[in-house]
């Protein structure tokens, strides 16, 4: 008999070994469920391992006792550890819903607890006896005895919570625990008649096997399924981001000839009417391209690859700009503008100055938009915390307000209020989701007070580093608007560009200075040309050309170690911390595409004026 149950442990051992190679290579969910099942397997293997220890000692234990004694309490202890792991498992699906069900579940786990312990003391200390005769081999003893005690009362226990939960939990979870209820019915038959054959290890190893069926699979395909869809979507939602990012890009190259000529026409002799149409096609092909720059953020912040690019900046510069700005899109409407800047503010902090003032002024341009008559209050207060200042800046107008149930949906993209009343006003609903992202990534906060009718306040909190309080000779820059060219016939520019259209514009707008233009369409030539000696006083190139680009061009420039020829790099490309980027590359300066007049003639006048 002996032989039958050693056949049949070694059986179990390979099936146990293949159910746990499997269920390691196998991809499977990481959860409580899982985890259980995994150590059910562990534990199960070592009661086979030691149950075969116990066949070899117990056949030894007239020579080595000790070694038979260790083996066979270690065996009653992993018998007990598979039965209580096998109790949790089935006391953790049963009893998890209601409040009181998770009190019982903590009950029923202070008792696995407390018996394990109690076992784990009786079992080391009480005398276990081994009946050795006729290759008939079992352990017997009031350890045996207890070990057998406490499985019954958790089996039972396990039955109890199974058939309690029989309507609510999936019949399959529980088939398990059926199967060991009736498989240990048989062992005890088996044992009566043949008390030399204990096949416990080898039910409690089928047991196992089976519940691999009960457990693993549906849920894995299902969440592999899921895995899967969820991969499609990133990756549409991806394709959406790169196509509207790379589509914005293209549209920047024509718009920049439309604002460049139109630009260019306003300048010139033309009849009232036409210079009113050339206005608005101005105006147009502005609000153009501030819905492409609008989209351009909105799919870098969805493919989370805008940056908060951090440099020195001086906040009271970039205040006076705001201020600047907001009272020409005021125009001539009839609005008071208050300013209260904190005295406070310092000098230099250290953030991201370009994202700060567009959060700004998506505000104030906003509070233009939407007020018709009074006032607009522009508030910056000034908390300073160690070396921390909290920049507070309010905007408050006596506009149309907006009303309570729309505040929430006031930082959805697209999202536009009271559409049909807004009808006239230019807009995209684009402006605060990008606001608020934006806030959130300097880890600020913003909050919108309205009363619908009669105004609304928008207040933005975001910390920034102090670099300097005081700064000595500051001087706040008035913005300059010199309407007047310079004249730079002595002067010679090279413009490269792949672009015949840019090259156009840009040839037409530095017309105006009567500055001497060599153009060309590629890097190499200018090179060639630069190579060759020809003499230029600045140079306009730009970055995005086939072959060799700006940044390339411009390098191998600079391996000339005669050249010495100021460089400005223009791009239409509007990713914010480009310019940082290429003042690193070397270059002397920056112009965005479509180029702006004003920008132009700072350009212009820094490297042109005073140089011979
Ligand atoms: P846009 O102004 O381009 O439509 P925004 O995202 O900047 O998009 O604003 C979303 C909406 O919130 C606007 O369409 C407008 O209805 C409302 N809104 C924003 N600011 C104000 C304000 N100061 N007063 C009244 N309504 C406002």
């Amino acid at each position: 008999m002996m032989y039958v149950g050693i056949a049949l442990i070694l059986c179990s051992l390979v099936y146990s070994i293949l159910v746990i190679t499997i269920f390691q290579l196998k991809p499977h969910i990481k959860s409580v469920e899982t985890n259980i099942y995994k150590l059910l397997l562990f534990s199960n293997l070592f009661n086979l391992i030691l149950e075969l220890g116990c066949f070899a000692t117990i056949s030894q234990s007239s020579t080595i006792p000790i070694l038979a004694a260790i083996v066979s309490r270690l065996f009653l202890i992993s018998l007990l550890i598979w039965n209580i792991l096998f109790s949790i498992y089935v006391f953790g699906i049963g009893l998890s819903q209601t409040k009181k069900e998770k009190n019982i579940l903590n009950c029923l786990y202070v008792f696995e607890i407390v018996s394990f312990v109690i076992a784990t003391i009786i079992v080391a200390i009480v005398p276990l006896n081994y009946f050795y005769e006729k290759k008939t081999m079992y352990s017997y003893g009031l350890s045996a005895d207890f070990i057998t005690l406490i499985f019954v009362i958790n089996l039972f226990l396990s039955l109890l919570v199974g058939l309690s939960k029989i309507k609510t939990i999936k019949i399959k979870k529980l088939l398990p625990l059926f199967l060991l209820f009736l498989m240990m019915g048989l062992c005890v038959i088996i044992r009566t008649i043949e008390p030399g054959l204990n096949i416990l290890s080898c039910i409690m190893a089928f047991v196992t096997l089976f519940m691999y069926f009960t457990i693993e699979n549906p849920d894995m395909k299902m969440v592999q399924q899921l895995n899967i869809a969820r991969d499609q979507a990133d990756k549409a939602n991806n394709a959406k981001s790169e196509f509207l990012s790379s589509m914005s890009h293209e549209i920047r190259t024509p718009l920049n000839a439309i604002v460049g000529f139109s630009q260019a026409l306003s300048e010139e002799d033309i009849p009232d009417s036409a210079k009113e149409e050339v206005k608005d096609i101005m105006s147009a092909s502005e609000s153009l391209l501030e819905l492409v720059n609008g989209i351009l953020d909105i799919s870098k912040i969805e493919a989370n690859k805008l940056e908060i690019i951090n440099n020195d900046y001086k906040p009271k510069e970039m205040l006076h700009d705001l201020v600047a700005l907001t009272k020409a899109r005021m125009g001539d409407k009839n609005l008071d503008l208050r300013i209260k800047f904190d005295e406070t503010i310092p000098d230099v902090l250290y953030g991201d100055k370009t994202r700060v003032k567009q959060i700004i002024l998506n505000l104030l341009t906003n509070s233009v938009k939407y007020t018709k008559e009074g006032f607009i209050e522009f508030k910056v207060n000034s908390v300073i915390k160690g070396n921390v200042c909290r920049l507070i800046v309010s905007v408050e107008d006596s506009g149309i307000g907006i009303k309570k149930e729309n505040i929430e949906k006031l930082f959805t993209k697209f999202e536009r209020l009271d559409e049909h009343d807004n009808v006239t006003i230019e807009g995209t609903g684009l402006g605060l989701a990008i606001t608020k992202r934006l806030v959130e990534l300097m880890n600020g906060k913003i909050v919108v007070q309205s009363d619908y009718g009669v105004g609304s306040k928008f207040t933005v909190s975001i910390d920034q580093r102090i670099i300097k309080m005081k700064e000595e000779n500051v001087e706040v820059k008035e913005v300059v608007n010199d309407d007047n060219y310079s004249d730079f016939s002595d002067k010679h520019i090279l413009l490269v560009d792949d672009n015949m259209l840019n090259i156009k514009v840009a040839e037409r707008l530095l017309k105006n200075y009567n500055v001497n233009v060599k153009s060309l369409n590629n890097g190499f030539d200018a090179i060639d040309i630069i190579n060759n000696g020809e003499k230029f006083d600045l140079i306009l190139m730009d970055d995005m050309m086939p072959k060799l680009s700006g940044v390339e061009t411009f390098k191998k420039l600079k391996e000339n170690s005669n050249f010495s020829i100021p460089t400005v790099i223009l791009t239409a490309n509007a990713i914010e911390g480009m310019k940082d980027k290429y003042l690193k590359e070397g270059f002397d300066d920056y112009l965005s595409k479509p180029i702006v007049k004003d920008e132009l003639n700072r350009v212009l006048n820094k490297f042109l004026k005073g140089s011979n």
